[in-house]
């Protein structure tokens, strides 16, 4: 993801580094998070309202893709069909991204609009589309049946497709530096409305819809490029678009287990390829990493300390830090697979040199080997008062995770033109 581990150009002097001694926190300012231009949502005790629970609200039509395959089988034999035509409109779904009864032709065409609309029914209406990144990004904006928006964002990097998904129209998380959470939260998408991004992307791809790597433009290389085309596909799924994952826990599961079936029960999806990244709900994140499944797992962390992450992440006051990194670690430990912090560096905010080394010093006190850092500059709003970390911060902050030997990588987000990178889908028409 255009992965840069910096380095700093020049070497400060180490500065004696803690929250008391004065010298960089005494040095640099200490901006304290603020709702800017809209009003935070406040609950009963003056604290950021948190909302877990979704609003009740009448859930889309029931799809393909919110049913296991035995379901499925169920529901086409309840409408009096053969088990078989289960399987034949997954694979038209899953593996050729259709929902057009037309071109269905392995299917008897007396009764085929009835059970494709009863199976089938459509869950996403596009708005919009958006590119940027000479057409490697593309921005979706998808309405859903009761018109709630949401946003989907697919990424070519070399070798690989990634489509950063939305897992609830809104959210509920009230971060005062994420635009998603301004609005709160609308509903839980369903299943089938996670999964059914990932098709249609697959959909957008093969249909050529998203700029090829330079290296596998037509003519550039031997050999026909519709081939390969075939094989083109949405490799890597991060939740990382709108919504908390683990508030919607039972549908990302539902939803995660059809990207990981074999075709053309799923889409085949590598468990490894899909990201869940959270806040910090921790008895979820403990829950998930029972779950046995090799998922990789994001932590929005952006503090080490809880006096700035009280502030920062709402949901703090419910976990604090060190409930979220053991939480963290134990996903570790249940799945082998190592996790990754995230940590938008905000300028005068988050990016002190002795926050960098508390960070470390709390993730080596857990263990080594279990945890990287992507750090990732905020998506800059000038003049705000949150702005990205200057370059040589950000630099120096890297470069203490790294002294410590934390693996850090530094991210660069894609799609800033189009409101399309972290933090910035906030779905209006
Ligand atoms: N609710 C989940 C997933 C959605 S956000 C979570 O919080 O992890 C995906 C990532 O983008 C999170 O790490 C989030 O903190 C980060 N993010 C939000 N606003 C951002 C911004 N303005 N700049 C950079 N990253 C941001």
């Amino acid at each position: 993801m255009n992965e840069t581990t910096i380095r700093p150009t020049s070497r400060h002097a180490p500065r004696p580094g803690g929250p008391d001694d004065g010298t960089d926190a005494g040095a640099r300012p200490q901006v304290r998070p603020a709702a800017e231009g809209w009003k935070q949502q406040l609950a009963a005790d003056g604290r950021p309202a948190l909302q877990f629970a979704s609003p009740r609200r009448a859930q889309p039509e029931t799809h393909l893709a919110d049913l296991t395959p035995a379901e499925r089988v169920a529901k086409v034999e309840a409408l009096g069909l053969p088990r078989f035509r289960a399987r034949q409109l997954s694979t038209h779904y899953f593996t050729h991204c259709t929902t057009d009864a037309a071109a269905m032709t392995d299917l008897p065409a007396a009764g085929r609009d009835e059970l494709v609309s009863a199976l089938l029914p459509p869950l996403l209406t596009e708005v919009r589309r958006l590119r940027t990144d000479d057409g490697k990004t593309v921005k979706f904006l998808w309405k859903l049946f009761d018109g709630a928006l949401v946003e989907s964002v697919l990424m070519r990097y070399p070798g690989r497709i990634t489509l950063c998904i939305s897992s609830q129209a809104g959210c509920g998380m009230n971060c005062p530096f994420c635009a998603t959470g301004q609005a709160g939260l609308t509903r839980n998408l369903s299943a089938a409305e996670i999964v059914d991004q990932v098709v249609a992307a697959n959909r957008a791809v093969a249909g050529g819809e998203l700029a090829d790597d330079p290296g596998r433009r037509r003519g550039s290389q031997p050999g026909p490029a519709p081939a390969a085309r075939e094989t083109d596909r949405v490799h890597n799924v991060v939740f990382m678009g709108m919504g908390e994952p683990l508030a919607n826990y039972k549908r990302l599961m539902t939803a995660i287990r059809t990207l990981i079936a074999p075709r053309p029960d799923g889409l085949g999806m590598s468990a490894r390829a899909i990201t869940v990244s959270s806040v910090g709900l921790v008895p979820a994140i403990r829950k998930l990493a029972d779950e046995g499944l090799p998922l990789t797992f994001a932590l929005s962390l952006h503090a080490p300390d809880d006096g700035l992450r009280d502030e920062l992440i709402p949901v703090n006051s419910r976990w604090k830090v060190d409930d979220a990194l053991d939480a963290a670690r134990y996903y570790f430990e249940k799945t082998g697979r190592r996790v990754s912090i995230e940590y938008a560096l905000i300028k005068d905010m988050n990016d002190h040199a002795w926050r960098a080394e508390l960070l470390a010093r709390k993730l080596n006190e857990r263990g080594r080997g279990w945890v990287h850092v992507n750090p990732i500059p905020l998506n800059p709003t000038p003049g705000s008062i949150w702005t990205a970390s200057e370059p040589d911060v950000t630099a120096e902050f890297v470069h203490r995770l790294e002294s410590a030997g934390i693996p850090t990588t530094l991210r660069d987000t894609r799609g800033k033109e189009i409101d399309g990178a972290c933090g910035q889908l906030a779905a209006a028409e």
